[in-house]
């Protein structure tokens, strides 16, 4: 069955449609427990955890300060290594790019590995059109193409179904499929599958986990050897990135690689790392004749002018965030009508698809900070969504950046609102009259006010305010002294 929603502007039904689904609720609780604690056992010394966390801020942090630098460099190292470089500025621009390398080997199967730029660009649909087709090869992946669905986490995309329904996808769509509950039997019948098609495929491709300028490298990380299938067996290889991915040196992929699988997934390592810094090399005997590397931007550039939203860049895409958000672990991926979903979603979306689009979701926090507290590069995420919902409900300020479709979500009356409380609260004589006001007439308060009361008490003034119980209070001090 397919969960995916319509897309962001529809949030806040779509979110009540998952928190009405006890299925998929305890699906999500299930795996986000798990994930916390492999997480937690991964890093179980506080004083090492915080040297890797510190680390990687700063290497995420100098690499972005030198990016333009950076990825002048990368392409220089890449083309001297026999990677062909392509610039994509948004995701037409992508998809022309693979498509015409796609015509020019008259490909007609691209076997693929987990990448979310992929899914950022459409790539799948937009090669359809094409008549290339695309088959997705990471196992969470494929269960989700085959339900015609999309990933609901950036990790484990199929993470919102259990081993019931992974067999019963299996069984509407594979021929000659036994339903079962074993998991490694599903794997299994997964893996059988498409093992032919990594030899049948023209073209591989994948993401990229770090590109190294200093090498011309790029580093895939993966648990189920897929990537290296794909890097390796068809004759092309494309990788795709988007354009904040770029580290300086070989000696920053170490650290790096250690906080995003501890992170991700509570492992040391991963079980594959795959380096790839060529095409295949004359003596060799396998590997692709073609490596290409398509940079995307995609409003990457619009976060990086601004000096806070530059931090969303530092991201390594581990999901940890997702996996510690009380909103996200309650209502899953598909809510948020995102590709990225889940804190970093909130944050990183603003700029990939519009702040009107996405204006709903800056709203879905609790502003509890689990998300900060967990994330590997330190990215102050709620800091950001404060923000964020400054810059959806204000039009823009010369000291703000201006990103595409702000101040959609002003509201006239919200903002005479805002102001008007700023001016009483900031002009003592009329505070000092509305708080003593409110206490006068507190019986008045009605016990329901719309939403705020749909699962809460209405709030009470109290009797009397603080400022008359400080004076009381210190009146009685000076009586005891
Ligand atoms: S924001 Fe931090 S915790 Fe979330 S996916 Fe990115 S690196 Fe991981």
């Amino acid at each position: 069955m397919s969960h995916s929603s319509a897309g962001p502007e529809l949030f806040h039904s779509q979110a009540k449609a998952a928190l009405g689904d006890p299925q998929l609720r305890q699906n999500f609780r299930g795996a986000m427990d798990y994930l916390q604690y492999k997480r937690k056992s991964a890093f179980h010394d506080p004083v090492e955890e915080d040297k890797i966390r510190d680390l990687s801020e700063a290497i995420r942090q100098r690499c972005l300060s030198k990016l333009p630098q950076l990825l002048e460099l990368l392409d220089t190292t890449c083309t001297r290594n026999g990677i062909q470089v392509h610039w994509a500025e948004n995701s037409n621009e992508a998809n022309d790019i693979i498509a015409r390398i796609a015509q020019r080997h008259e490909a007609k199967l691209i076997i693929k590995g987990k990448s979310m730029v992929s899914e950022e660009i459409e790539l799948n649909h937009e090669m359809a059109k094409l008549g290339v087709e695309c088959l997705e090869s990471d196992m969470g992946e494929y269960i989700v193409q085959l339900d015609g669905d999309k990933p609901s986490h950036i990790i484990m995309p199929a993470i919102h179904k259990n081993k019931q329904e992974v067999s019963d996808t299996f069984a509407r769509h594979l021929d000659n499929f036994t339903p079962t509950l074993d998991v490694d039997e599903l794997i299994q019948t997964g893996r059988t599958r498409l093992r032919q098609k990594f030899y049948d495929a023209d073209i591989g491709l994948s993401g990229v986990n770090f590109a190294v300028a200093e090498t011309g490298s790029l580093c895939l990380v993966e648990n189920e050897g897929n990537g290296r299938m794909c890097t390796t067996v068809p004759k092309v290889h494309i990788a795709i990135t988007g354009i904040e991915k770029v580290v300086e040196f070989l000696s920053d992929v170490p650290p790096l690689y250690s906080a995003l699988t501890r992170s991700a997934t509570g492992q040391a390592i991963t079980t594959y790392f795959n380096i790839i810094s060529s095409p295949r090399k004359s003596g060799e005997r396998d590997g692709p004749l073609e490596v290409h590397l398509v940079l995307l931007d995609n409003g990457r550039t619009q976060a990086y002018q601004d000096v806070d939203m530059r931090k969303t860049l530092q991201c390594i895409r581990c999901g940890a965030c997702m996996n510690h958000c009380p909103v996200y672990t309650r209502i899953g991926g598909h809510a948020y009508g995102t590709v990225y979903p889940g804190p970093i979603g909130q944050i990183i979306s603003p700029h990939l698809m519009g702040l009107d689009k996405t204006k709903e979701l800056v709203t879905a926090s609790s502003f509890c900070g689990a998300c900060a507290e967990v994330c590997p590069v330190r990215i102050p995420i709620p800091d950001i969504l404060q923000r964020l919902r400054t810059a959806a409900k204000n039009p823009p300020e010369a000291d703000m950046m201006s990103m595409t479709g702000q101040a959609s979500a002003a509201s006239t009356l919200e903002s005479l609102a805002m102001k008007g409380f700023a001016f009483a609260a900031t002009t003592p004589t009329i505070y000092h009259a509305g708080t003593w006001s409110a206490t006068k007439l507190k019986g008045l308060m009605p016990d329901n006010i719309g939403p705020w009361t749909q699962c809460r008490t209405s709030p009470k003034f109290a009797d009397k305010t603080l400022h008359q119980l400080i004076k009381t209070r210190n009146k009685k001090k000076g009586e005891t002294s």
